[in-house]
């Protein structure tokens, strides 16, 4: 139950009704006795501004988990970035300082990352190909080499999409190997699905199924799509015995990571 004395933390993006945030942090905070709960704010584009204005001074509410279409423009106006928010220019989580100032980061590939560790991956000195540069796989794709990957790979639909994502790379980790093309999945740790390809009903596969065939079992393989939970790609990585991860696992380990950034529960929840 909301009282006058519940700290609050928000979800906000446009549309908001099919987000699972609300009930995975209201049960959490139920188990847990805590008088705390998280709202879903649907935000017209033109309250953007006055938003944040209002997020400054709205002491009763902690901050807010940002979801699409929102990361992008959000990250502009906060104080304080965290560097992979300010150089993905994106955050995923905003909370309010002391003083009324605003600081962002971006968690998602925090949370792919903690996902990968349940499955024994860790990305140190290992090869990743990630397929899709955009929000989450530029997310996804960061921490990775944050975390010490040896060697990246990073694709896209567009080309412009996936060569600005090297270009942030090789300016912030010149150490680390960046391609934009790939011949093979043979020889990659790890194959991450991080475009929406593969969502509802459509079969379809992030890329060429004559592909498959070179995928080692040895290869972990892993979607960011949440709907349906075993999409094309995992079923066939399945097939061919390698180990596989879902969205919905990244998106449940990435709770702690929110949480823990908002000061509202433990990173591991
Ligand atoms: P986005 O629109 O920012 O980026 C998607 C990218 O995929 C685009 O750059 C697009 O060009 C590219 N793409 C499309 N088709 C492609 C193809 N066939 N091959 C290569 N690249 C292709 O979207 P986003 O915010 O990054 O979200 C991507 C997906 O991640 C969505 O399905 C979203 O629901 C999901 N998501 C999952 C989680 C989670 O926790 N599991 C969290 C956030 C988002």
């Amino acid at each position: 139950m909301i009282r006058g004395s519940t700290e609050l933390v928000a979800i906000v993006g446009s549309p908001i009704a099919q987000v699972k945030s609300p009930e995975n942090f209201n049960a959490w905070f139920g188990q847990q006795n805590q008088d705390r709960a998280m709202i879903a704010i649907d935000l017209a584009p033109d309250a953007l501004e006055e938003f944040i204005a209002t997020l400054r001074g709205w002491r009763n509410l902690r901050g807010c988990v940002v979801t699409v279409p929102y990361k992008q423009q959000l990250a502009e106006w906060l104080e304080h970035l965290s560097p992979r928010a300010a150089a993905l220019h994106s955050v995923n989580v905003i909370r309010r300082e002391a003083d009324g100032s605003l600081s962002g980061d971006n968690v998602d590939g925090e949370g792919f990352i903690k996902a990968a560790a349940r499955q024994g991956f860790v990305p140190g000195g290992r090869t990743a190909l990630v397929i899709g540069s955009g929000g989450v796989g530029s997310a996804i794709a960061y921490s990775m080499a944050e975390a010490g990957i040896a060697q990246l790979t990073v694709v896209d639909a567009s080309r412009q999409r996936a060569d600005s994502l090297a270009g942030i790379l090789r300016d912030d980790f010149p150490g680390l190997s960046i391609s934009t093309h790939y011949e093979t999945l043979a020889g990659f740790d790890l194959v991450v699905n991080a475009s929406p390809v593969g969502m509802g009903d459509s079969e379809e596969l992030p890329l060429p199924p004559a592909q498959l065939d070179t995928l080692s079992p040895a290869t972990l393989v892993a979607d960011v799509v949440t709907r349906p939970e075993i999409t094309p790609l995992l079923a066939a990585a399945r097939r061919r015995g390698c180990r596989i991860q879902t969205g919905a696992e990244m998106a449940i380990a990435q709770l702690g990571n929110l949480g823990a950034y908002l000061g509202v529960t433990p990173l591991d929840i």
